[in-house]
């Protein structure tokens, strides 16, 4: 039986990481996108095959049309036809209010968090749609709790990405259900990664958790359970869900 192939952009550490080990964990061949920490991701690959298990790693921005198609036509090259997509990439920037942000810091933020994830369900509906021939797929999108929080006084722009992920979930679900292809997000809470360094505070969780009902951050391994879950057949009757995984908040 074919190995399904499944691609997690920003694989290489935190969500992106955890999830890339439960699915080759589950049989899954997994190709790990990275922007520019190869040493990180071709460690967590090697760890992959040390355990038995399919992994390859795959450098390209997410949010550069070109390298988004040379990422795709890899993936396929060097493991063979997509089967699912987890869209994890994401960045944050350093906390402040919306009046002191420019407008090449927003872009850099849409870039990653909106038009990536667009362009990755482009390429991968291109491989996996039964219209264009394929034999259908699954998509999870990591989006977050911010989508409905807002992110007040610490990254507003950031927050409005993830309402955009949720937005394309839930149409891009409808538009392909009839595809054979499933499309659903995750909104995390806060989540033990290196994310919150990027925004300023490396100790974030430590001073929010007292805000969350079971008063403690996620591990990011909660987070790629629900996303494995999405990807399965266990959920083959789930698409444009958006669910919270966040500790009650
Ligand atoms: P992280 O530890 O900072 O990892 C982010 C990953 O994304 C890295 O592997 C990074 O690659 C990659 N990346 C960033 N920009 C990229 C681009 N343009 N193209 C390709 N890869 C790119 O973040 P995380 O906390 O695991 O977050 C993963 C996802 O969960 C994000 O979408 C984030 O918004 C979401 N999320 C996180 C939290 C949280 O509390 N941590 C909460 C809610 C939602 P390099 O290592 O090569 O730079």
């Amino acid at each position: 039986m074919d190995v399904p192939v499944l691609l997690i952009t920003g694989g290489g550490r935190g969500i992106g990481a955890a999830t890339a080990r439960l699915a080759a964990a589950r049989g899954y061949a997994v190709a790990i996108n990275y922007r520019h920490d190869a040493s990180t991701a071709n460690a967590l690959v090697d760890q992959i095959r040390a355990e038995g298990g399919i992994a390859a790693a795959f450098a390209a921005d997410v949010g550069e049309e070109a390298e988004v198609t040379g990422l795709f036509e890899a993936v396929e090259r060097t493991l063979g036809p997509l089967a699912a997509l987890v869209n994890n990439a994401g960045v944050l920037e350093t906390q402040m209010r919306v009046e002191a942000m420019d407008a090449a810091r927003i872009r850099r933020i849409l870039a990653t968090n909106v038009v990536g994830p667009l362009l990755c369900c482009r390429e991968a509906i291109r491989r996996m749609s039964t219209r264009h021939g394929g034999q259908g797929g699954a998509i999870v999108n990591v989006s977050s709790v911010a989508a409905r929080t807002g992110s007040p006084g610490e990254y507003v722009d950031y927050a409005a990405s993830k309402g955009a992920v949720d937005t394309l979930t839930i149409g891009l679900a409808q538009e392909v259900a009839g595809d054979g292809i499933r499309v659903n997000a995750v909104r995390p809470g806060f989540i033990h990664t290196d994310m919150h360094a990027s925004g300023g505070e490396p100790g974030r969780i430590e001073r929010v958790k007292a805000f969350v009902p079971m008063k403690r951050g996620g591990q990011p391994e909660e987070i790629a359970h629900a996303i494995l879950w999405l990807l399965s057949a266990e959920a083959s009757y789930c698409s444009g869900a958006l669910v919270d995984i966040a500790g009650g908040r």
